[in-house]
């Protein structure tokens, strides 16, 4: 496995590539890397001849009261995963290597971020947007591979490659979870034992409520307020959202049809937990979970 942490370096590697006809396999991550990560490289593996991986925590995404500085990081370790995986290329560059001076030019995200995490941590996706154009630039990958526990991120992703014609495809992999449903997360490790504990109760909630929709309940409210009371009378942490909307486009309905998302985020002491699931709601009226 190779280590780069200039940009001159990454862009000289991918034209190498790319000369002697390679695809590239991307994966961005900001580290401490857990099964969830390895899981995007397991599969860029399958279809792609170079994996390059990013190891990145960006200021530009973190709010000013948000956990940046707190972010767990571990390079050795991670570097030792993702040789052990198959990375073959892992680009880990400084701050100041990716904001080397002030942009003159910023990204700004105009759909599917007034709800959910956008409508909470305003100027998150920007920053996420911002991130990811630089390193699709840098190492010009044929295909990216993303985690559908950040749904409301891929839909970003999903309508900015569109919008500029990225000659990138993106592939999205299903949310891994711990024994107990909790989704895998570098933030887990900053809950108190007792948050741990309680945390999978919100996967156990999510999947009660695609229940109630297998059972033919159809009305957004009633869902949400559903899962609302269950949730509140479950956990200490504070529920920051439950949303339940169309996706990718993230818009509100009434009732439930189509492809759809039910999100939930839970503010503990340290750290906001995310979770979510896609239902959809087939011609039949069935109902299935992506
Ligand atoms: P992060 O390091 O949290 O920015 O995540 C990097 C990538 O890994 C993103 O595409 C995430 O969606 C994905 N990811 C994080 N956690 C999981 C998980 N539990 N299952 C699948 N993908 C994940």
């Amino acid at each position: 496995m190779i280590v780069v942490k200039t940009v001159k370096e990454m862009q000289q590697l991918s034209k190498k590539f790319k000369s002697s006809d390679n695809s590239i396999g991307y994966v961005a991550t900001m580290g401490f890397l857990h099964e969830g990560h390895l899981s995007l490289v397991n599969e860029a593996r399958k279809r792609d001849d170079i994996v390059i991986m990013s190891i990145f925590v960006n200021p530009t995404q973190f709010g000013p009261n948000e956990d940046f500085e707190t972010y767990p990081r571990d390079f050795e370790r991670d570097c030792q995963l993702a040789e052990a995986n198959g990375v073959d290329v892992l680009f880990y560059p400084s701050v100041t290597e990716m904001y080397p001076s002030e942009l003159t030019s910023e990204i700004h995200v105009v759909k599917r971020t007034n709800v959910l995490c956008g409508k909470s941590r305003p100027g998150h996706f920007d920053g996420v947007a911002t991130v990811l154009f630089k390193f699709f630039h840098i190492i010009s990958p044929d295909r990216v591979y993303f985690g559908m526990k950040d749904a409301q991120q891929v839909a970003v992703i999903e309508g900015f490659l569109t919008d500029y014609f990225f000659p990138i495809s993106l592939v999205t992999c299903p949310t891994v979870r711990e024994h107990d449903g909790l989704a895998k997360s570098s933030r887990n490790v900053n809950l108190t034992t007792k948050e741990r504990k309680e945390a999978p109760i919100i996967y156990e909630k999510l999947q009660q409520v695609k229940m109630l929709v297998e059972n033919g309940v159809r009305d957004c409210e009633e869902l949400k307020k559903t899962i609302v009371n269950k949730l509140s009378s479950a956990i200490t942490g504070k529920i920051d959202y439950v949303e339940l909307l169309t996706y990718p486009d993230l818009t509100k309905t009434n009732t439930i049809k189509g492809k759809m998302i039910l999100a939930v985020a839970v503010q503990y002491s340290k750290v906001r937990l995310i979770d979510n699931i896609i239902l959809t709601i087939k011609e039949d009226n069935e109902c299935i979970e992506q």
